[in-house]
Order: C-alpha cells, then structure tokens, then sequence
C-alpha cells in the first residue's frame, strides 16, 4: 500500500479538540512535529496553555454524569465502532506513527493491531463488571458492592507507542463512564488527534474526550491537577516525571496509575534452548527500536553459554537494516530526537571506558535521522551506566553470572521492576526464579509478553495500577458497598 503522505496529513487535525470541537489554541501559538528519519517538519499544531487545558477539563465535568448514565451497551458499542474504524484506517495509522515516531512501517501495523485490541477488549469489558453480595456474618445486612465511573480523568501519553498507550488508557475509562482530558507527547501527537477523530466519528458524546497537545507540558497538567473537579491521573512515562505527578496528585487525593519506566533483565541460563533465546532477545530487545519500556536493557547470560549467545545474537543483529522506517526492508528506524541519539552514544562510551567490548554496532548511522547502529557489548560492568539506566535504544549489554542466585541478584539490582525474561528448559527453576524476581511481569522463554488480555504493569519504581486485562477497567471505577438492613434479622 503505497500512502500520499500530504493527503494522510491533512486528514489529520492540527488544533485541540475541546467539547467536541476542534479549535485553536487560546493564545494563538503553534508548535511543529518532526520526523525523526529525516529532520524534517511534519505538521504545526495549535498548542495548549492552561486555559486551554482547563477548558478542556470544564467540557470533561460538563458531561461527566450525562456520561455515566449511559448504558454499559452503549459504551460498548462506541468502542466495538472505534475498533472497526481503528482496523479500516489501518494503513493511515501505521504510515503516521512511522512519520513521527520513526518505527518501522510493519511493526507501526503491528502497533495499530495492539493498539486497536484495546478497543475490543473494553468493549467487551464494557459490559461484564461484577460486583459481589454477600450477608454480613451476623446476618444483620445483605451487603452488595458495585463499580461508579472514578469520574474526569487526566491521561498522559509517552511517545514511543503513540496510539496502543492511548487507547490503553482511552479504552478502559469510556468503557467505565469516564470523561477525559487526553494530552499526548508532543514529539509524537498526531496519531493521538488522528485517534480522538476516530472516536468521534464512532459516535462518542461530545465532550467526554478532550485532547490538548501542547509545547508545555506542565501548563497543561498543573492547573488541571489542582483542580478539585478531577478524580484521576493515569501517566505513562519516565519516572521522574511520574514522581512530579505523584506529588502533585497527593494535594487532592487523586486516584494514579503510574506506568513508569524500566531496567528489564534478560536472564539466559546454562540450560536454555539458546536459538530460541536469541530470538526472544531479537523482540525484547530491537522491538520499537529498543525504545520500549518493556525492552531488555541488561543481557544477564551464564558464563557457560555468553559466548555462544554473545556470536549468535550479534549475528542476528548485524542482518538488521537501519533507515528511514518508511522505506522497503528497514527494519531499525531512528531514535526519537537527537538528546536520545546523543544519550544512547553516551552511555555505550562509558560502558567501553569501563571495559565493556564492541561485538557489533558502536555508532551513529548516517543521514540526516537520528540512528544508531544496533549494537552488541560484551564484558559489560555492572558499574557502568549501560547496566544501570534505561537505555531507550538498540543497545544490548551483556553481563555474566556463574550461580542462579547470582543471577537473580543482579536481576534485582535496579530501583525499575516493569518487565523480566528467563530463559530456561528446567520448570522448576523457572517457578524458584520466578519467586525471586521483583518484576511486574516475567516472560518464560517468551521475548514479547505484552498482550491487551494481560494486567500491564510494574512494581518498585515502575509504578503502581495495571492496564489491560480484568484489571485495566478497575483503575477508572470507584468501588461503592452498600449495607442493606436484613428485615429478619431480629432487633
Ligand atoms: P516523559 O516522562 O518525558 O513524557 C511522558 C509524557 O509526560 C509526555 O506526554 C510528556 O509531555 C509529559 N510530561 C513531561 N514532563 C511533564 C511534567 N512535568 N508534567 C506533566 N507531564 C509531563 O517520557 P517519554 O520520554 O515520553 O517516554 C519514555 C518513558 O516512558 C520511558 O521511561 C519509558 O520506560 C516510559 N514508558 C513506560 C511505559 C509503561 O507502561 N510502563 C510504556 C511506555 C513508556
């Protein structure tokens, strides 16, 4: 399918979406969206301030009890609509987060899958929220507990999945009666304004979703943080800036669901099927450019089998092809922007100054894009930066271990506890290490765990709250228990 990249851009809304309706920005200012493959400017868009960004809270309130009334059918029905829609403009989708995020055109489709899921999901959600009853033990009441939409949310969305981290979180909140003010990264937005279109067009009430990028992101979140009308905030990014969140949410007790950021080991034992953990590391590893949350950042490998793994992982790599995600064949596109091309540079110098040897890779690609060859180190200290920070790029550190409680020592040396892989042919080993792990979720000989079915999610400094699953819809209701006075329980 070949796409006319004008035409999909001026389908694409470039103002805020207040109330239904699409309009400048307060103040008149602007800010432009880039493509990370070639520097070039992709689209202006009306940039939010706070008035905006309360605006956009007053239109979420407006309608929040109108909302809530509706029927659960009736919400499920809108998302079933926006899937279907989500699915049809699948080529629309996928060509845009590949222009501004810098993926690679198949694993953008890949994402309009996943991110289209969570549509269905909730649909199907929608309509199965089961409360429970319950007598009281002395029979004095008959007790009966039920779900209330938690009330107008604020969502804030990360650049590296710019639809999937939007519909996590969109799906699940119109699913329970939530209004929302959505503010999407401004390296990345325009998927986010191409998806609020979408939803419109599936029918949802005006209103219930309002979205507001902006060059600011604080004059966006601040006032309507400190605004008593908001019930929740649901961040997805680093953890720094869900520390601020945290902070700011306490002064109005709100409900948080924090997925932060990670340090992901990848652990591969003597006894592991090692093909089968090559390919594992390619998805865990080179999946979205290794700018995922979820991507293995520190290969923890026995010293048994680290050179064979080492061979046969840089082998895979080295069949990689960097480039503009766009063009036929590419299958590494660029970083986001140039500070995270400059970080992952960094961070690969000072693992090389601390003893770490380059198997494949060490540089910055050529072109005007922000690349960096996909690359292996060997010998990497547990003192290096590599092995200690979220690396955000297509970097593989490889450290060794010579006993399992080793490994599950190293495993847990990171203040981070979002996503874990093992790999082992023992099952029973699989469980001890599995106990020993502090991770949110684990991945048994399995590279690529996400999956809209699964509570996403992380411990530690990963966060607190899931996404997805049963789970998912929980974290926008507020549970309400109700005492009914049993008429035959005596006096
Ligand atoms: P970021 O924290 O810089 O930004 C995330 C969002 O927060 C953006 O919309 C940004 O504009 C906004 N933001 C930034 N500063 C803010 C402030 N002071 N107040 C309010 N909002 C603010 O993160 P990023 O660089 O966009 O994303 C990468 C990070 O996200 C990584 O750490 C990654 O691990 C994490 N991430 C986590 C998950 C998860 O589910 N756990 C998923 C994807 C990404």
């Amino acid at each position: 399918m070949t796409i006319n990249v004008e035409q999909l851009l001026a389908k694409v809304p470039t103002s805020l979406l207040i109330n239904g309706q699409w309009r400048d920005a307060a103040s008149g200012e602007t800010f432009d969206v880039e493509n990370p493959a070639t520097g070039e400017v992709l689209a202006t868009l009306a940039s939010a301030n706070s008035e905006d960004a309360v605006a956009a809270l007053d239109a979420a309130c407006a309608v929040q009890d109108e909302w809530a009334r509706t029927t659960p059918r009736e919400r499920s029905n809108i998302l079933r609509r926006a899937f279907e829609l989500v699915t049809e403009r699948k080529d629309e989708f996928a060509a845009l987060m590949t222009l501004e995020m810098g993926k690679p055109l198949a694993e953008a489709y890949g994402e309009v899958t996943y991110g289209a899921e969570y549509l269905r999901w909730f649909s199907e959600e929608a309509v199965r929220d089961y409360g429970r009853s319950l007598p009281a033990p002395e029979g004095t009441l008959q007790m009966v507990t039920r779900r209330k939409p938690v009330g107008p949310c604020l969502l804030i969305t990360p650049w590296n999945f710019p639809l999937a981290m939007a519909t996590r979180k969109v799906a699940p909140a119109v699913a329970a009666g939530c209004t929302m003010v959505l503010k999407p990264a401004k390296l990345t937005p325009l998927t986010a304004q191409y998806f609020a279109q979408t939803m419109i067009d599936a029918g949802l009430l005006e209103g219930v979703l309002n979205v507001v990028a902006g060059k600011s992101a604080s004059a966006i979140s601040e006032p309507v943080m400190a605004d008593s009308r908001l019930r929740k905030v649901s961040f997805t990014g680093s953890t720094p800036v869900g520390k601020t969140l945290l902070k700011a949410a306490a002064d109005n007790v709100l409900r948080t669901s924090m997925e932060l950021g990670g340090n992901a080991p990848f652990i591969v034992f003597e006894d592991a099927d090692l093909d089968q953990a090559v390919e594992g590391a390619m998805g865990a590893k080179m999946r979205n450019i290794g700018e995922a949350c979820t991507a293995a950042n520190r290969f923890i490998v026995h010293e048994s089998v680290a050179d064979e793994f080492a061979q046969k992982f840089a082998a895979k790599i080295s069949e990689l092809k960097v480039g503009n995600g766009m063009d036929e064949g590419v299958t590494c596109g660029p970083l986001i922007e140039k500070k995270a091309q400059d970080n992952v540079a960094a961070l690969v110098e000072d693992a090389v100054a601390k003893g770490a040897k380059v198997l494949v890779g060490g540089s910055r690609g050529e072109g005007a894009g922000y690349f960096y060859e996909p690359t292996v180190l060997t010998n990497v200290s547990r003192e290096s930066r590599v092995a200690q920070e979220e690396i955000f790029g297509p970097v593989a550190p490889i450290l060794t271990f010579s006993d399992e409680a080793e490994a599950i020592e190293l495993a847990n040396d990171t203040e981070y506890g979002l996503a874990s892989y093992v790999f082992t042919e023992n099952s029973d080993r699989m469980w001890r290490v599995g106990d020993g792990l502090e991770f949110g979720l684990m991945g048994f000989n399995a590279g690529v765990i996400s999956n809209v079915a699964a509570p996403f999610g992380g411990v530690k400094q990963s966060g607190m709250g899931r996404e997805g699953g049963a789970e998912g819809i929980e974290e926008y209701t507020s549970l309400q228990y109700i005492g009914v006075r049993n008429p035959y329980a005596g006096a």
